[in-house]
């Protein structure tokens, strides 16, 4: 099927949340790179519309169900640690257009998220790390599975399209960083 194939975030540096200036500095070296080569990453910025897109669609269905489930969690799934961005997630963040969240690195790791609201998440979708997105806990399946099949069905396309929009923008990026780190 087209568009379905993500990519290896694994070829990029790590982006350690546990060392502020190391995380800090990386991801003013990604900010500066996007400013420098606007041109050459026009590819990316095209991915971007597409990343934005998906992500739109997939929004307000993925809220249908954590509204109706997450206030009756007793094992919230969304800790510090979650919350903390991959250098992947930094460069599509910059490929939108959007500010690198103020993170606060000194919080407990294991601790609820900071950026945890009385009505969940309150980052927009494509400003959280993509996990956030793809994390689907049993209770969120078990009434994926239970809904109607065309709905499951929609939902799947959806989540493939974000994931072929995501690689295809990571690749973009790749192929221009790698050739000039
Ligand atoms: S996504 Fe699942 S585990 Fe996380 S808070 Fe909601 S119900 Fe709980
Ligand atoms: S969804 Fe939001 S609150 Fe939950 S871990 Fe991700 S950034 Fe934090």
């Amino acid at each position: 099927m087209e568009g379905i194939i993500g990519f290896d975030t694994t070829v990029f540096p790590r982006l350690n949340y546990k060392e502020p200036n190391e995380f800090w500095e990386k991801i003013e070296e990604i900010k500066a790179f996007f400013r420098e080569n606007r041109g050459e990453l026009e590819s990316c910025f095209v991915s971007a519309k597409k990343v934005e897109h998906a992500f739109s669609v997939l929004d307000p269905f993925i809220e249908s169900y954590t509204s109706r489930i997450c206030p009756y969690c007793g094992t919230v799934c969304c800790a510090n640690k979650f919350g903390f961005p991959e250098f992947a997630d930094v460069v599509v963040f910059f490929a939108l257009g959007l500010e690198v969240p103020r993170y606060d690195l000194s919080v407990n790791e294991e601790d609820i998220c900071q950026f945890i609201g009385e009505k969940g998440c309150m980052l927009p979708r494509p400003q959280r790390p993509y996990r956030c997105t793809w994390y689907f806990c049993d209770p969120i399946l078990i009434q994926l599975d239970l809904g109607p099949a065309k709905t499951y069905r929609k939902f799947i396309h959806e989540l493939q399209s974000l994931s072929g929009a995501r690689g295809e923008l990571l690749r973009n990026f790749y192929s221009v960083w790698s050739k000039k780190r």
